[in-house]
């Protein structure tokens, strides 16, 4: 655990923004070759991948962290606060580790090194995947996991699970899971409203893209309301931006919408996404607009197998020991860890890391300049990847016999 912690502070005083995480992949490989692992470098960018071959046969399995930080500019105080300033979409900015990757890295190295020394004994092979860019990329790029199964992450040798987990307040070492979707599908949505540029005097001569606009956000704002079924999963539209029109007499040509929809079932985001195309064209058509409607998916829903979520509570008991592990809600947050769980059955899950005896309310959430991690928590994170791998080698889940 002191290697832990080093590795952990010396990671939160030099974050790196998502695809730049160099010194961040060279800290993780070089202890990685010196426990005699295989190591990759250079996968989506700067992502590393070690992998352990036990001396006897047997399955494989994976365990991820990812690796980058966020253009925040710490609060914290730490003594090993981050000061680094770096440029983010063509702005200058103060970067933090304001989401915990710090930890979630250290604690995997932590848990390579356990298992590194169990070599011999291991009955099959486990592969760490150290991820970058889990926050997205910058605009333009690819990345995160996406990419790195693009560039054949699975391929060679293709592990038949994968476990992460992620840190956020909550009892500080408690284990945090829920079985079937845990985090939201991801997707933003584009909307313009064509219409007919006219004097704001005589809106008749013209077709009014801002009144269809009105209409459009209370027609889609009413969707999950009314249109879906709320008893299978929850379901969240969300507007962030609206665009439209530059004086105060002039009706414009277009309006520009941007949006956010948050899925946990695939088959009720396919059909929400088509109730909201078909409710733009049909509003805007109403009253001789247009409507153009795009989707892009960031994440999928994060899905943990629920077979395999079984399978792992027993290790996770273990793993949290006094702190137990706790059911929790779906989290309307989106992780990239579902494209993995697309591909193979995986588990995702939650470590408390709150200061102890302080109230959840008060304690500063991910992404905020004041986010810290309590240390003391790590050690049930190393114990997770630990138990699970090897219990996973150990003892695979019938799904993966069939
Ligand atoms: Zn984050
Ligand atoms: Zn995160």
């Amino acid at each position: 655990m002191p290697k832990v912690i080093s590795w952990r502070r010396d990671i939160h005083q030099h974050p790196e923004l998502s695809n730049r995480e160099v010194r961040t992949a060279a800290k993780v490989a070089a202890p990685l070759e010196k426990l005699g692992l295989e190591v990759r470098t250079g996968i989506a960018h700067t992502g590393v991948v070690g992998i352990l071959t036990g001396g006897k046969p047997g399955p494989v399995v994976a365990l991820r962290a990812d690796m980058d930080a966020l253009p925040v500019t710490e609060q914290t105080g730490l003594p090993f606060a981050s000061k680094v300033v770096s440029e983010f979409n063509g702005q200058q900015t103060g970067v933090m580790h304001a989401c915990g990757h710090d930890a979630h890295v250290a604690m995997l190295m932590g848990a390579a090194e356990v298992l590194a020394k169990q070599q011999a004994e291991l009955a099959g092979t486990i592969m760490f995947v150290f991820q970058p860019a889990e926050e997205g990329p910058p605009a333009g790029e690819e990345g995160g996991a996406k990419m790195m199964l693009a560039e054949g992450l699975f391929a060679n040798p293709s592990p038949s699970a994968i476990f992460g987990l992620h840190v956020w307040p909550g009892e500080s070492g408690q284990l945090q899971v829920k079985t079937e979707g845990i985090m939201a599908a991801a997707d933003s949505f584009q909307i313009t409203v064509k219409g007919k540029q006219v004097h704001g005097s005589s809106p008749w001569r013209g077709i009014d893209p801002i009144n269809v606009t009105g209409q459009l956000i209370n027609a889609i704002n009413l969707i999950p309301a009314r249109q879906i079924d709320v008893t299978k999963a929850p379901a969240v539209v969300s507007f962030g931006q609206v665009h439209g029109g530059i004086r105060w007499n002039i009706i414009p040509d277009d309006v520009k919408l941007e949006g956010t929809i948050r899925t946990f079932d695939s088959e009720m985001r396919e059909d929400l996404i088509a109730r909201m195309a078909h409710t733009s064209e049909h509003i805007a058509k109403a009253s001789g607009a247009e409507a153009d409607f795009h989707v892009h998916n960031f994440a999928a829903v994060t899905w943990n197998d629920p077979a395999l979520t079984e399978w792992a509570m027993p290790s996770l008991q273990w793993a949290a020991g006094d702190k137990g592990v706790a059911a929790i809600k779906p989290i309307t947050g989106a992780e990239d860890f579902s494209f993995y769980q697309q591909q193979i059955p995986g588990v995702f899950f939650f470590l408390g890391i709150s200061p102890e005896g302080k109230p959840l309310s008060e304690v500063p959430p991910n992404h905020s300049p004041m986010f810290d991690v309590n240390e003391a928590a790590l050690v049930n994170g190393v114990r997770a990847l630990t138990g699970l791998a090897l219990d996973y080698l150990a003892n695979p889940p019938e799904l993966n016999k069939s």
